[in-house]
């Protein structure tokens, strides 16, 4: 398994084709930024916040490499493709830490309570509250297929 066990430190500034994968890193706790501004303030801003860039635009990771930033070039725009590829190259976790999780939306990092009839995050920042609803046996789902995928079980 790559990486050991310590990896929700990595951070990751998502360009603007790759939108969709924000809130699965942020689910699987990894703090993540959205960008669809100019590619030379992502550059900044990957450098300044230590942040991995994903992007599907090839003269950007470039220009990323020549900045000596650490980037990602995504072939395929598929949410567990794209876990499995960040699990095999930078460790990182593709199980569900309910106490390591932050807010699909903003995010902010969740906090875990257990109401009486069911678990819940509440994101102190903007307020949403979180819940394993209907949906969560194909998050689940994506997960595991990215696991496979990525050799891990
Ligand atoms: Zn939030």
């Amino acid at each position: 398994m790559a990486g050991g066990d310590l990896n929700r430190n990595k951070r990751f500034a998502v360009d603007a084709m790759l939108k969709n994968i924000v809130s699965w890193l942020r689910i699987l706790g990894y703090d993540t930024v959205y960008w669809d501004g100019e590619d030379n303030e992502l550059l900044k801003l990957a450098k300044r916040e230590n942040r991995i860039i994903l992007t599907m635009d090839r003269d950007l990771a470039l220009s990323a490499l020549r900045n000596g930033l650490e980037v990602l070039l995504i072939m395929n725009n598929d949410v567990s493709d794209i876990l499995a590829s960040l699990a095999s190259r930078y460790g990182i976790r593709l199980d569900f830490n309910p106490a390591q999780t932050r807010c699909p939306v903003c995010n902010h990092i969740l906090v875990f309570s257990k109401a009486e009839e069911r678990e819940e995050w509440i994101c102190p920042n903007c307020g949403k509250k979180y819940w394993k609803g209907s949906h969560w046996k194909n998050i689940s789902k994506v997960f595991d297929e990215a696991r496979k995928k990525a050799g891990l079980t």
